[in-house]
């Protein structure tokens, strides 16, 4: 038996370290909140967080015009969490700060920003809007919180049943108040504002202006300082409002890098343009097998299906249109939030004129563009169109990959524990929680928790978001054109593979000759030895050991040589799974090779 084990390579990627202090220190921030900014890729304030920021730790009151997409969720949240760091709360239960936001998607939202802006602190950070079940936020309260995001029928609700005291109140937020008027809520506002101490901070953020809201900000703020964020006008040629990054990867990459960058930024309305009608195909096929929603449009299909897939993402029921420049003409999507290239367009015209679908109407739009190897040039003849440098971003690596993944779930989760709450009946006729329960006897729930949700995630991971891609380095920006932060680390001429330490460059090797390669869903982090995949095999198929070949055990997964011809055979009598350490695994050809 020629079994070889083939150890993990160090997955890191050879990114240089920024070392430069992060710019919102310098606002006044305490350092875990600055850390977290670190991490979410913060590094300079907007204009609303500079201006706002240093007042509102001063104690100012403030009245701000801003849209959604200026950063003024974080203007208003940071400085919040900083006092409350500077305030001594004892066991106090009673919220310290309320925000009134006018949708229930805003509230979850800003709720979610928060938390996560004050996860080092351990802010306690309570969401609530109509139509939740009350039980668990009135619990909640009663365990105390430091902060809730609440639209304002529902604060009124959780008001009238005693349950939400605004008496220790020190700030309230109004985000979006301009919409919260328009929706019928001033009255509730008014109520809210007087059941707050008189002492407080009052911000209130409005996208306009309007006569309604000057005589709010007069009757409730005190000495407001203002801060007015004007819509950026675009200049002639560039786009207005996007945000722009470029991921440099190795062509034979670009499609693999393009799924795992769309499932971090999960647009909910994008159109991916390819090249040609080829890639269109390719790329739809390789996003949806990655569970994303996404149709291909191209010239190929007749008036009437075009129109069809453009309704859908019109009203999201697809997330991705992929597209050619030709299928995409004349294309007017007002809810575009993103453009992806799949390709650096070679005309720099061509770019602005497709990034100019997205950021209207004083909404952030995004531009992603894959560059892949020796497209470099077009990226710089695009910089200087614009008179700008595209960031260029590290593509996600599998860690990064991971930890989405884990943040998904734990959403979901969520969301199912709360819905579980609403129908306790059906949990206990299902059957589901007593079986639960009889394993309880034996281990800790936490463990049960944690297998149950390993055992969900089994077989939901392909082969290729195991390897990281390999990272590829700008050239040095020549004579006359702009520089970027790649390029500043990059070497001389064309482009360099960096990747990992030691590491082999394209992806997995391809299995000796005669043999063909199978994925198991399960790897050392469930405790796979070598040994273990090949007594799954010889028991459960009729292989012998000899007839394995490699065995290469990965962190989730393992892949394992075995002959072309015995492949039918041995899925066949697995049916697509097999035992490894007590857990089910799923068996399947290696997508990566076949
Ligand atoms: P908002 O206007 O609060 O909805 O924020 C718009 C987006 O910008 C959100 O995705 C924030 O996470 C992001 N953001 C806010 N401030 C910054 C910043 N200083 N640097 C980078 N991204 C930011």
């Amino acid at each position: 038996m020629n079994t070889l084990l083939d150890l993990p390579e160090n997955d890191q990627n050879d990114f240089t370290e920024d070392h430069t202090p992060n710019a919102f220190s310098a606002l006044g921030l305490d350092p875990r909140l600055v850390e977290v900014l670190d991490e979410l890729g913060y590094e300079t304030p907007s204009p609303i967080q500079a201006e706002s920021i240093p007042s509102l730790i001063g104690g100012r009151d403030l009245l701000g015009q801003a849209a959604t997409g200026t950063g003024k969720t974080a203007a208003f949240a940071l400085p919040m969490l900083q006092r409350l760091t500077e305030t001594d709360r004892g066991d106090e239960r009673r919220p310290f700060g309320v925000v009134l936001a006018p949708t229930r998607e805003l509230a979850m939202q800003v709720g979610e920003a928060i938390g996560r802006y004050g996860s080092k602190l351990g802010t306690r950070v309570l969401t609530v809007y109509g139509g939740a079940p009350i039980g668990p936020q009135l619990g909640t309260l009663k365990r105390g919180v430091d902060v809730v995001v609440a639209t304002p029928g529902r604060a009124i609700d959780l008001m009238n049943r005693g349950a939400l005291s605004l008496d220790a109140l020190e700030v309230v937020v109004l985000d979006e108040a301009d919409e919260m008027l328009d929706m019928g809520f001033a009255e509730d506002i008014e109520t809210i504002l007087q059941a707050t101490p008189a002492e407080r901070q009052a911000v209130l953020f409005s996208a306009t202006m309007p006569r309604r809201i000057e005589t709010l900000a007069r009757e409730y703020l005190r000495g407001p300082v203002t801060v007015r964020i004007a819509r950026e006008e675009s200049p002639a040629g560039e786009a207005p409002r996007v945000r722009q990054t470029a991921y440099m990867v190795p062509r034979t990459h670009t499609t693999t890098a393009l799924g795992r960058i769309l499932e971090l930024e999960r647009p909910t309305a994008a159109i991916v343009f390819c090249r040609t009608r080829a890639d269109v195909d390719a790329v739809t096929e390789t996003l949806t097998g990655r569970g994303l929603r996404a149709e291909a449009l191209h010239g190929g299909m007749d008036q009437e299906h075009r129109t069809r897939v453009v309704e859908r993402l019109r009203n999201g029921r697809t997330d991705l249109l992929v597209a050619t420049d030709v299928a995409a003409r004349g294309l007017d999507i007002e809810q575009l939030s993103h453009v992806v290239n799949h390709d650096v367009p070679k005309s720099p015209e061509a770019y602005v004129h497709r990034i100019g679908r997205v950021g209207r109407a004083g909404r952030e739009g995004v531009a992603i563009t894959l560059v892949p190897s020796g497209a470099i040039r077009h990226l710089r003849n695009i910089e200087r169109l614009i008179g700008k440098s595209v960031p260029i971003a590290p593509v996600p690596t599998v860690a990064d990959l991971h930890a989405a993944r884990l943040e998904r779930t734990r959403v979901q989760l969520r969301e199912q524990l709360v819905a579980d709450l609403r129908t306790d009946a059906d949990a206990e006729t299902d059957g589901v929680l007593a079986m639960v329960e009889s394993l309880g006897d034996e281990f800790d729930p936490m463990d049960i928790a944690a297998a149950a949700v390993r055992l969900a995630r089994t077989g939901t991971t392909s082969a290729d978001d195991e390897i990281d891609i390999p990272t590829l380095n700008a050239p040095r920006e020549g004579r006359g054109g702009p520089r970027d932060r790649a390029g500043d680390r990059g070497d001389r001429g064309g482009f360099r593979e960096g990747g990992r330490p030691g590491g082999r460059g394209q992806g997995p090797r391809p299995p000796k000759e005669g043999a063909t390669r199978l994925f198991v869903s399960a790897g050392r982090a469930a405790g796979v030895r070598p040994q273990d995949i090949v007594g799954a095999l010889a028991n459960e198929s009729r292989l012998s050991g000899r007839d394995i070949g490699a065995i290469q055990i990965h962190e989730r997964h393992s892949l394992v040589e075995i002959p072309e011809h015995a492949a039918d055979d041995v899925l066949r009598s697995l049916r697509g799974v097999t035992t490894l350490k007590g857990r089910r695994a799923n068996v399947r050809l290696d997508r990566a090779i076949n």
